[in-house]
Formats: structure tokens, sequence, C-alpha cells
């Protein structure tokens, strides 16, 4: 809820104009209460995983045969009602475990210090601030990551992830309810050592959706604007970790590589991919 009651108000507590991305944040925020502003995340993520992994469900049906060639494990097909499975599977964790946590998290929110009201986040503010997210988040998901591959830890709760021996897009955040709550940790901590506009805070939990579906989709897109990011894992690179399993001791990192490479995690996928390089020059 904003402090203002009209437009010229705000104006004039800010000593400006506002911008058209203020006076609509204005007229759809002013009266919403913070509680309410900070919910809509939960919305945004069922929503972007439901629409999100669609491209992908039709490829993988066959409804584009000439899309078959960029598939990473050819061999493997998924059947449209165990991607149905995958879905109800995914949002009951949603609804369950993400949705509570969320409500439950608000106070934590507050105290972070991530704001609702005017100004807007400049464009480089919130591109900046989703950047250090992104690596706060790939550097602890990395760590835990290793952990969930402990025996028992894998045994008991990453398993579950990783019975998508071949994932597709649907499956990124099928996962174990204890998973989804563990790694839920490094995407809010990035948020609250680096507080930001509401706004942000959407866009992030967006975007960290859609890098973990491309991740998960199972097929290698010689135009994917993600290429272009250094250090940029990618489909392959998180598809090979699933295709190895429970004995991977490569390919940790969700997002980018540098983490793999500084900590001796890429040998068995570095070697992996020499010997596909092998066989296609022959
Ligand atoms: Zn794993
Ligand atoms: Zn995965």
């Amino acid at each position: 809820m904003l402090p203002y009651q009209s437009l010229e108000e705000a104006e004039e507590a800010l000593g400006r104009a506002l911008s058209v991305a203020e006076k609509l944040w204005f007229q759809y925020s002013a009266q919403k209460p913070d509680f309410i502003l900070h919910c809509h995340d939960i919305l945004f993520v069922m929503l972007f995983y439901t629409l999100a992994p669609l491209p992908f469900v039709f490829i993988g049906l066959g409804w584009f045969k000439n899309m078959d060639k960029f598939k990473i494990q050819p061999k493997v097909n998924d059947c449209l009602s165990n991607m149905f499975k995958c879905y109800k599977h995914v949002m009951r964790t949603f609804v369950l475990v993400v949705g509570p946590l969320q409500v439950i998290s608000y106070p934590t929110i507050q105290w972070t210090g991530i704001r609702t009201s005017l100004p807007l986040p400049s464009l480089s503010e919130v591109f900046w601030q989703i950047v250090v997210y992104f690596i706060i988040e790939d550097f602890s998901s990395y760590w835990i990551h290793r952990m969930l591959h402990t025996k028992w830890a894998y045994k008991k709760i990453h398993r579950v992830h990783h019975e998508y021996t071949a994932p597709i897009g649907l499956a990124a955040p099928y996962a174990h309810w204890a998973e989804i709550l563990i790694l839920g940790l490094p995407s809010i901590l990035g948020p609250a050592l680096v507080p930001g506009h509401i706004v942000t805070y959407w866009l992030w939990f967006i975007l960290r959706q859609l890098e973990a579906i491309e991740t998960h989709s199972g097929y290698l897109l010689p135009w994917t604007p993600t290429k272009y990011i250094p250090f940029y894992g990618g489909a392959e690179y998180h598809d090979y970790h699933h295709f190895v399993g429970e004995q991977s001791k490569s390919n940790f990192a969700s997002i980018f590589t540098y983490c793999d490479y500084i900590y001796g995690t890429n040998k068995g996928y570095r070697s992996h991919k020499q010997v596909i390089e092998k066989v296609k020059s022959l």
C-alpha cells in the first residue's frame, strides 16, 4: 500500500512527474496491502510454470518434427499422461508447500527491507540486482546440491528429482517437498542480502523459473539467447547431470559453470564431451 492518496500527492512527495510505469504501479498497488503484493509471487511462479514449458511439451509430443534434431537424449520420449502426472505433482507442491511458505515468510521479507513504494527502481538497478541474485543462488545451491548427493540425502530426498534421467521442462521443480524447501533458501538469500523493490523480487522469481525450465527442457536450441550469457551452463550441461543420475560427480551448479570448474566437479562432463566430439569427427 502506498502512503499517497493521489498521483498528485505522490508527484509532490517525489518532487517530479511520475513515469508511465510509476503511474501504472500507483494505480495497481496504491490500495493493496503489502502482504497481498508479496503473495503475488506464488501466483507468478504457478502461472509461468504452467505456460513456459508448453512449447517443450508440444515439441516433446512430436508436433514439430523439425525440432527433434535438437533433443539432447533423442531415444527417450515422455507421453502426455506422464507429463501431466509431473505437472500435478509440482502444482501440489506449490499449493501445499511453497504457498504456505510464502505466507509465513512475509515478516522476514518485511524485515529484509524489500519495498513496494515509489519511485520504481531504474532498469540498471533491476538488472544488477538480478545478476547478483543469480550469482548468490548459483553458489549456494551448488553446495546444497552437492550435499543432496550424499548417500542419505540422495536416497531420502534428491532421488525424486533424479527420477528424470532425461529431464523435461515440466520437471524443473519436480522434487521432494523437502528439496523444494531447502532450495528455496538460495532463491531468497539474494533478495535478503541485497533488498530491492518488490517488482525486482517478482521478476527474479520469474526469471529463475524460466532459467530452470530451459535448463531441464531436454533440448539444445541453437537460437536460445541464454547462450550469450558468460559461463552459462544451459540445457546440455544439466542434462548430463540427470543422465548420470545418482553416481553423478559432475555438473552440480544450477546456472553457471564456474563453480564446477573451480571445485573440479566438471571432469565427468568434460570427458563425456570429448568422447562425443571424437565420435562426431569419425
Ligand atoms: Zn542432482
Ligand atoms: Zn535437475
